[in-house]
């Protein structure tokens, strides 16, 4: 789909030992991405906590994405 074309690969993911599904189309396959949660505007209002990395899934057949923060 090119949404985003950096080091992504395609393939199963499992969350806490749940096989994670798209709620959309029902498709079981997903591109890995990380975003970093640092935004201008995190920094700016001094949260430390933000200085992190989010952990992205995106469906391979419709793109839906999930969002996961990590966990201390
Ligand atoms: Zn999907």
């Amino acid at each position: 789909m090119g949404l985003f074309d950096d080091n992504s690969s395609v393939g199963k993911v499992t969350i806490k030992g749940h096989d994670l599904i798209c709620p959309i189309c029902g498709n079981d396959s997903f591109y890995q991405r990380t975003t970093q949660l640092n935004t201008a505007g995190m920094t700016f209002l001094g949260l430390d906590w933000a200085n992190q990395n989010a952990f992205n899934y995106y469906c391979s057949e419709c793109g839906y994405m999930f969002w996961f923060h990590p966990l201390d």
